[in-house]
């Protein structure tokens, strides 16, 4: 990394290998499938550690939702000690010892807020601002041949606008700030959003004498997260190697039936569509169930349906049902955001900031940009983009890098 000058009060920085943005899994993937390719490059974080979204922004009880073969990154695998299902604790662990074994060291508290290529040079102008700590700004300007973007599909919380939610007197909280049902003893809570965060804080507030509800407007998929001590997602991947999709889609939902009875009994309606062939075709997860079901049949969780509007201590129901509540905790997931700092539209979506090309073929834009961790097959698909993104820059760095330290001090004269 090269100091070039000060540009408008911008110090400018060129950067011979990529710059990534965002220090989650994604990140920390591609720069050590970079590194062991000896490949430099500089990864750019606007919170103040690795995966800031597993430790700032996650319940405290949050264990992986898949077994631990897949969810590891590149180049290592999780310690034999660790369980089936690591603990958030244990992924933390996992992704700094990563971090260390291949030598990242992210620039913290450093928030990119532009980027664009610039075809007169034909590199990559990238725009941050950095929180030292005496909370005094700097901004920098990263120029780079290699931009990836690893900022994530939860990179924003997204709140809905709920008609009277300013009168509303209660807390109202999103999920990425909540982190126990210790606060809620003896409350009545309201869920909003069913899928698998949305599910288990439910439980997690039974578990603390809170008696929360759920609001489920769409239909759900929900599946056991085991079948016979085998995890349901791995049966699934295993039948896909031999049977097409709608025919596992058909065996789960059997299974399903067996297992879990109908759900549609308790207020969780299944959509038309199997499973599979509904992440495949609109991206949307099924709910792995790990024990909400049996506290919504014991009555322990009320399922209601969506809300109309909200008053300073009750929540109208779209049935005209009415009900009082201490609490509404927002499971209403989260948005990518990309677009508000990325000016290229050719490759992100605009209106949802996720590439516009299906999986597979959304890892690589054109002028040397990237996505990593946009498959919506998180940490598994993660993987897969790293490996191919760090194979591609491979292949141009070998034949462009003799070139970079001449078009470097071509910048700074
Ligand atoms: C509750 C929950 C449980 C999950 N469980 C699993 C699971 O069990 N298995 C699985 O495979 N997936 C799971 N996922 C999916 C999840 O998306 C991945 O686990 C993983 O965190 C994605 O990694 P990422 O690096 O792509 O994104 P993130 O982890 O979101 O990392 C992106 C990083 O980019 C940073 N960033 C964003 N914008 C900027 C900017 N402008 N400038 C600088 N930095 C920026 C963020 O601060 C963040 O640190 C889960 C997700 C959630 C929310």
């Amino acid at each position: 990394m090269g100091y070039l000058r000060e540009m408008d009060h911008r110090r400018c920085v060129f950067v011979p290998g990529p710059v990534i943005v965002g220090a989650g899994p994604s990140g920390l993937a591609v720069a050590a499938c970079l590194k062991q390719r000896g490949i430099p490059s500089v990864v750019v974080e606007r919170s103040n550690c690795v995966a800031s979204l597993w430790q700032l922004k996650s319940y405290d009880r949050l264990r992986l939702h898949l077994p631990k073969q897949f969810c590891e990154l590149p180049l290592m695998p999780f310690p034999q000690s660790f369980p089936t299902y690591p603990t958030k604790q244990q992924f933390v662990r996992y992704l700094e010892d990563y971090s260390t074994k291949f030598e990242i060291s992210p620039l913290f508290n450093e928030c990119v807020e532009g980027a664009e290529f610039d075809p007169s040079i034909g590199f990559w102008r990238v725009r941050s601002v950095g929180r030292r700590g005496d909370g005094e700004e700097r901004r920098s300007e990263f120029v780079c041949r290699w931009l990836v973007v690893a900022t994530g599909e939860n990179a924003e919380a997204v709140v809905p606008e709920i008609r009277g939610m300013e009168e509303f007197s209660g807390e109202i909280v999103h999920t990425s700030c909540y982190k126990s049902g210790d606060a809620f003893g003896g409350k009545k809570v309201l869920v909003v959003g069913c899928g698998n965060s949305g599910m288990e804080v439910c439980l997690d507030l039974c578990n603390h004498n809170a008696t929360p509800s759920l609001v489920v407007r769409d239909a759900v998929h929900v599946l056991p997260r085991e079948v016979l001590g085998k995890s349901t997602f791995g049966l699934s991947m295993w039948l896909l190697k031999w049977f097409p999709v709608r025919l596992v889609d058909t065996f789960l939902l059997i299974v399903c039936r067996i297992l879990l009875g109908d759900t549609s009994k308790l207020g969780l309606v299944r959509p038309s569509i199997g499973p599979l062939e509904l992440k495949n075709s609109a991206g949307k997860t099924p709910v792995l169930d790990v024990g909400t079901l049996d506290r919504i049949k014991k009555g322990d969780i009320k399922v209601v349906p969506g809300i109309q509007r909200l008053t300073k201590k009750t929540v109208e129901f779209v049935d005209g049902e009415k009900e009082n509540f201490d609490a509404i905790i927002l499971a209403t997931g989260y948005k990518s955001n990309v677009p508000s700092w990325l000016k290229e539209r050719e490759m992100f979506s605009e209106k949802d900031g996720l590439p516009r090309r299906p999986f597979p073929n959304g890892w690589k834009g054109e002028s040397g940009l990237y996505a990593v961790g946009f498959t919506k097959r998180g940490l598994l698909g993660a993987s897969m983009d790293a490996r191919q993104i760090a194979e591609d820059i491979e292949r141009c760095w070998i034949a462009e890098a003799k070139n970079l330290p001449l078009l470097s001090r071509s910048l700074t004269s």
